[in-house]
This record gives structure tokens, sequence and C-alpha cells, in this order.
């Protein structure tokens, strides 16, 4: 049966038909009547459940039955995420109490959720203005499963720090990367900690926020809107590049941002574009972000990359031993956004379900063929790093192939050894060649420092930054 609506309730009513006719009745009793399809946009299936423990079950026991019913019904790839379901609905205060030490959030319902008390048509029920509603953190989201590298341990410290002592030490935090490295993450982990701590938070994505505001300037309800979110202790904002260009919200934003600001409530936000490139913010919030500390997260490197995939292993083959060089080959083939590597795992994990077999080498091949090839396509040719990192030091192209040593010159080298690795993902020997006939010691040990260096400088981040913003140009 294919559902023709898009509805995630109706939707998921579907999914649920089947899988009444798929699972043991005392299972689907437990863990499956209960639940509710919340949300469903951008690939992304949000299922309800009655609380962590159900959401957590669900995840580990029976993922891959529920997406690919999920995936049958909606005809289209499909992520599915759990959320605890009465945080979604109950006010906030009530929601403190009911889940206590769950660890769970309040809720979030953005002034349109304030509509209720206000006379407002309710419209957080299962119908389409879900959507707008801001979903609750993300069970997987959370510090323990956060595996640290060099790539994002400042960031990883930061939020610790600041999920510690909310209010108190860099506000606001800023965090900012790449997609699919770990920004929203490491966000929900703060609010968990928060939530945990009895403390009140709101977490909303910069759409919503956004959506919200111009919904209050039309009801001519903005100093509601503002008033709402001055008696939280932490704002979680995510995706504030959504600003860009938004003169209104901005204003919204700036207005909540200082209420906020002025009396150490704890604000964090994230962004895919380093702050310097959010210049088309107005100045007044370019300073007041400035006040706060901003950490990037860098693509991960492979000794992180291994790492997250056997953490994400571990969680999701239940049981299932996979292989380090089942690991290795997807770790060194997918190496610019952790999302695709949990994806290609999930693939490979799902495949080797189906065909009732265990996980090889050869099946990854055949699994995720599609993958590796979207992302050999995205490798940049050699010559484009050579001659984008040579323009960024203003040396010149002989000069990084050649001999000279200055200082000037062996960071450039460097920083090319670095980013062909990456970028262009060439072995040792072949970066050696691309540089003129460099040792293979000699490129190790550049890659190496690099890598090292990055975490501790931050003029070399801003470089590498740089040059890599002008190399996803070409
Ligand atoms: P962003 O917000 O930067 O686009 P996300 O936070 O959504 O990225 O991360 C994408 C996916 O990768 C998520 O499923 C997240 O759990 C996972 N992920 C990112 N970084 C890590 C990490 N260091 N350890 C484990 N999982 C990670
Ligand atoms: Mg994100």
């Amino acid at each position: 049966m294919v559902a023709t609506s898009s509805d995630p309730g109706q939707l998921w009513a579907a999914v649920l038909g089947q899988l009444q006719m798929q699972v043991t009745k005392p299972n689907f009793d437990t863990w499956l009547k209960h639940t509710s399809g919340l949300a469903y946009a951008d690939g992304e299936f949000v299922v309800g459940t009655p609380n962590a423990f159900v959401a957590e079950m669900l995840e580990q026991r029976m993922y891959s039955l529920i997406a690919q019913t999920v995936e049958g019904v909606v005809e289209a790839e499909v992520e599915v995420r759990f959320a605890v379901e009465s945080a979604w609905a109950e006010p906030s205060h009530e929601l403190a109490d009911q889940d206590a030490g769950t660890g769970h959030p309040h809720p979030n319902p953005l002034p349109q959720g304030r509509g209720r008390e206000d006379g407002l048509p309710l419209s957080q029920g299962r119908g389409g203005e879900d959507r707008l509603r801001s979903p609750v953190l993300n069970t997987r989201y959370t510090f323990d499963r956060f595996v640290v590298g060099k790539s994002n341990e400042l960031a990883h410290a930061a939020a610790l720090a600041v999920a510690r002592q909310p209010g108190q030490l860099y506000n606001p935090l800023v965090m900012y990367s790449d997609v699919g490295l770990g920004k929203t993450h490491l966000m929900h982990a703060i609010g968990h900690q928060i939530a945990a701590r009895g403390m009140s938070l709101i977490y909303s994505t910069t759409e919503e926020f956004t959506n919200s505001y111009i919904r209050a300037i039309r009801e001519g309800t903005t100093d509601e809107f503002r008033d709402y979110y001055r008696n939280e202790d932490v704002l979680l904002l995510d995706d504030v590049q959504f600003l860009i260009g938004k003169d209104q919200t901005q204003e919204g934003f700036f207005h909540t941002f200082n209420a906020l600001h002025m009396t150490n409530r704890q604000i964090v936000l994230t962004s895919d574009r380093p702050v310097t490139a959010l210049t088309l913010l107005e100045d007044r919030i370019q300073s007041r972000l400035a006040g706060g500390l901003v950490v990037d997260i860098q693509p991960p490197d492979i000794e992180t990359r291994i790492a997250i995939l056997r953490a994400k292993a571990e969680s999701a083959a239940a049981g299932q031993e996979i292989a380090d060089d089942v690991l290795h080959y997807l770790a060194e083939r997918i190496h610019k956004n952790i999302r695709e590597l949990e994806g290609s795992l999930n693939k490979v994990i799902a495949f080797a379900d189906l065909m009732g077999t265990q996980v090889t080498i050869d099946l990854v091949k055949r699994a995720i063929a599609d993958v590796v090839e979207t992302a050999a396509e995205r490798q940049i040719p050699e010559s484009v790093v050579i001659d984008t990192v040579a323009a960024h030091f203003g040396v010149s192209v002989e000069t990084l192939k050649g001999r000279k040593r200055d200082k000037k010159t062996s960071l450039a080298r460097q920083v090319a050894m670095y980013l062909l690795r990456e970028e262009s993902q060439l072995g040792q020997s072949a970066i050696g060649h691309a540089l003129g006939g460099k040792a293979h010691n000699t490129v190790m040990h550049g890659c190496e420092r690099i890598a090292n260096q990055l975490n501790v400088d931050p003029h070399l981040r801003r470089d590498i930054i740089n040059i890599r913003e002008a190399l996803t140009a070409y």
C-alpha cells in the first residue's frame, strides 16, 4: 500500500498497518502501538514515541524494519528519527516534571505554541503545522555518542563547557562547519545536559524561528515573541546562516538575543559559514557574535572517521561484527561528511540484512557503489589544489614544487600536501610526485604537522578554511 498523502500522521498509520503484520502482537503492542508520525520533511521522518526508552528500543531493535517500511510507503529514501512525543505536545512546565530523569528537554513550542493560551487555534496536534514546530532533541545526539578527534575537539570542549556552566563562560557560543560534521549533534548534546539539570531551554532551527517571528509580526504579537524567549535559561538556535538576507527576522533575532544576553542566559548558535561570512548580518549582530566564542569543526581525519564508524557499527549492527577492513574501506572513501559516512554504513548493514549474509568487502562495494562514485566525482584535481594553495600564500607553483625552504614556502608546501591528501585523495607517493618529487616521509611529516597545527593555530585554520572555500568554488 502506498500512501498518497504527505501528512505524517496518515503516512505513519499506513506504516503501522504494515508493521502490524510483520511483528508479533506483544511486540507491536509494547513498542509500536503508541507511536505516531510527527513530521516528514527533507527526507527525514520523525516518529513520536511515548518515552525515551521506547525510542531507544525502536532505534536499536527495529530500525531497519521501520525504515524500510516507511520507505516503501513514502516511496523515497528516508531517514527515520525517533523523538519523545510528550515533549511535543505538553506545555513545558508539565513536561519538566513528567520527563524528569530521562534527560529530555522541555518542548519548545515557539510562539504559535503559546497560541493556545492566547486563545488562538491549537495547531500542535499532528496536523500539517508540525513542520513548523521545533523538533525535540534527538535522543541519539548526546555527548556520549560524539566521537572526539582532532577535527572537532575544540568544538566538543566548548560545547561541554557551556553545557556545564551555561551563561558563564562563552556567550554566545557559535559553532560552524560544513554540513554533516556534527554541529547539530553537539547542540542537542548541550540541550540534553541542560534539560537533565532541570534548566529550561529552547531549541529551534533558524527557519522555525523565522517563521514564528513572521507570524508574530503578522499577528502583532512581537512583544510576546520576545517575552517567550526571555524566560528561558538557554537558547539553542541552529543554522543561523538562514538569517542572511532576512532583515526583519534579524531584527527579531537581535532583540531576542539582547534580552537573553543581557541577563546572562546562554545562547548557542550554529552556522554553516564562518562568522566572517555572516557579514550580511547587521553589524550590531556581528559585534555581539564576536563577544562570545567561535569554534569550527573541520572534516574528520581518517582515524576519527574510523572511530566514528566503529562506534556506529557497534550500536547499529546489533550483534554483527563488522570487520576492520570494511570500516577502513568506507572511511577511506567517504571523508567530508559524517552523515554520508553513517548513511553508507547503514546501507551496508541493511544490505547484508536483506541478503542474509555477512558484511564483506565485496558486499560493501556493491552496496555503496553510488556513494563512492559521487565522493570520487568530488575529488578536486591536484593541479587545482596546488594552484589555489600557491595563490593563497603568494608563492609560485614552481617555488612550491621546488627546494626552497623558507618559512612561508615550507608552510605553503605542507598545506598543499595536507589538502592533496584530504581534497584530492592522493596517497603519499602521489603527493610527493605532484609536488616535484618529495620523499614519502616528507609528505607524511608535512600532513601530520598541518593536521596537528590546525588544532592549535587559529591562523592556520583560517588559511585552510579560506583555501577550502576557494576550492569549493572550483
Ligand atoms: P551538521 O549539523 O554539522 O550538519 P550533524 O550534527 O547533523 O551535522 O551531524 C550529521 C550526522 O553525523 C549526525 O547523525 C551526527 O550524529 C553524526 N556525527 C557528526 N559528528 C559526529 C561525531 N563526532 N561522532 C559521532 N557522530 C557524529
Ligand atoms: Mg545541522
